[in-house]
């Protein structure tokens, strides 16, 4: 069986499930497979398989605690008719780069590929661990993550979930999709604050024992849905091998040979999921991290130093607005040697001063990243070419990798065939979409630019936004950063 161990504590050890169910280490660190797995099935038989075929050949490999039968049934509850399209993450060619389009799920983004299977890996988890506690999903959300937990975990029995979202750091389109979300075991909350403050805030909670022993005597344990939780890695390792797949199905690439990827970069989730399918053996070249002016990633692969001690920018790709970029640790843990005490004191670095310096050793060690950013400007100019030239609409966030892509190709000249993570619909943020394609569509209602970007894009109104034109609100509780403790007693109705 594979173990999880923790980034900042060897000592803790537990499996896929109990990693599933946990969420965070005890420490504060996260769970990390042992030792990555190697993918056994031939490039040739993927080729031949569906979505969820490829997903239990990876997700198999990560899961070693669950039964085929169990990750067969999560896996078609989470895929099966939940998605748009029978390909669930098909390939766009559009000038001279493929998007993978993460974006046909239940909320338009790529988190559904993830948080669509989440839930019942967390049911099935609790199942096998014999836990009677009732299970409270608490996240922190830059926009998307909450709206796609909360389609996942709403009305699932044995669940509760309480999202937090900067109050004015997410779109009008993707406020309005949470706060409108109906079931009785779901709680949306705004907070005067900004996305690294509601993550951290959630975080304290987690790491807090009293509020735990409180929570337990009523009958609840936390766990996260955010993308620190091992069982939202795992899936989202399978679209990389899903696309490699395809593309040498399409003749585009020969098996075996490389293939980049560009992801639009924020908590780091996405990425590394894409490093973890080049090291169980997928031919990935070059893994092109793309930020947005948040570029703390960029600095860190141009510098080894990681400075959150910035300012904070909002920008058209909140999603991407991050300074703490979480799941980062779990790549320092791995260049560190998988030394829990090297990476432990690194991110007490980030923890007290807000920063830390590597090594040049584990510097040299991230030779297959390629880090860089792309301003307000050049991801608005993305998404005009783009359009302009091949007649297919960027999110802003999908558009940011599309910039980076250009940059690192005219820095290097490689030419290797390119799969960009496509991880919004241009839907879900239709306002920077439509004034980036033409200024004048600026000062138009959102719901005349949704009717507009239809038009012009010739791809209907996606349902996850139809259903909102006219959706109630259901969820108006605003509060101080200093108030989310109490927010959750209050839901909970605990002391
Ligand atoms: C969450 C998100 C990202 C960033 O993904 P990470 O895994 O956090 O790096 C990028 N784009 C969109 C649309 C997202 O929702």
């Amino acid at each position: 069986m594979m173990l999880y161990v923790s980034t900042r504590n060897h000592k803790e050890q537990v499996s896929a499930s109990q990693a599933i169910l946990k969420g965070l280490a005890d420490g504060g660190g996260l769970f990390v497979p042992e030792e990555l797995p190697a993918l056994g099935v031939p490039v040739e038989r993927l080729a031949e398989m569906s979505y969820q075929e490829t997903a239990y050949e990876v997700m198999k490999l990560f899961l070693t605690d669950f039964t085929e039968e169990e990750l067969k049934s999560c896996i078609k509850n989470a895929y099966d008719g939940k998605f748009d399209t029978k390909e669930i993450a098909p390939l766009a060619k559009a000038g001279d780069a493929f998007y993978l389009e993460l974006f046909h799920g239940a909320t338009i983004a790529f988190k559904d590929m993830a948080l669509s299977i989440l839930p019942h890996l967390m049911i099935t988890a609790a199942k096998k661990n014999r836990i009677e506690h009732e299970i409270v999903i608490l996240t922190a959300t830059s926009g998307d993550t909450g709206k796609a937990a909360l389609a996942g975990f709403a009305g699932v029995p044995g669940t509760k979930i309480i999202v937090f979202y900067p109050k004015d750091g997410v779109s009008p389109i993707q406020q309005k999709q949470m706060v409108t979300q109906k079931g009785e075991n779901t709680l949306v909350v705004g907070i005067n604050g900004n996305f690294d403050q509601a993550q951290t805030g959630v975080k304290q909670m987690f790491s807090d024992k009293k509020l735990g022993e409180a929570l337990a005597a009523a009958g609840y344990q936390f766990s996260s849905a955010n993308s620190i939780n091992i069982g939202r890695l795992v899936p989202q390792v399978v679209y990389y091998v899903y696309a490699y797949a395809k593309m040498v199905k399409a003749g585009e690439v020969e098996n075996g040979e490389p293939m980049n990827v560009a992801v639009p970069t924020g908590n780091f989730g996405n990425i590394l999921a894409a490093f973890y399918a080049k090291h169980i053996g997928l031919p990935i070249g070059k893994l092109i991290c793309a930020s947005n002016e948040n570029k703390v990633l960029y600095d860190f692969f141009t510098t080894g130093t990681y400075d959150r001690n910035r300012e904070f920018v909002l920008t058209s790709s909140p999603s991407m607005d991050i300074l703490i970029s979480s799941n980062l640790e779990r790549l320092i843990y791995r260049i560190a040697g998988n030394d829990d005490k090297k990476n432990l004191s690194l991110m007490e670095g980030l923890q007290e001063q807000g920063r830390y310096e590597i090594t040049p050793e584990m510097k040299s060690q991230l030779s297959a990243f390629y880090g860089n950013y792309a301003s307000e400007e050049e991801t608005a100019a993305a998404i005009r070419k783009v359009y302009k030239e091949s007649n297919y609409i960027l999110d802003p966030h999908t558009a940011v990798a599309a910039a980076v892509l250009d940059k690192y190709r005219a820095e290097t000249g490689d030419t290797s065939k390119t799969v960009i993570a496509s991880t919004a619909s241009p839907f879900k943020f239709t306002r920077s979409v439509m004034s980036a394609i033409d200024k004048s569509y600026g000062s138009k209602p959102d719901f005349e630019l949704v009717d507009e970007l239809s038009a012009l894009s010739g791809i209907s109104v996606p349902q996850a936004i139809e259903e909102i034109r006219t959706a109630e609100v259901c969820h108006k509780t605003v509060c101080e950063i200093n108030q989310m403790q109490s927010v959750v007693k209050e839901f909970l109705q605990i002391q």
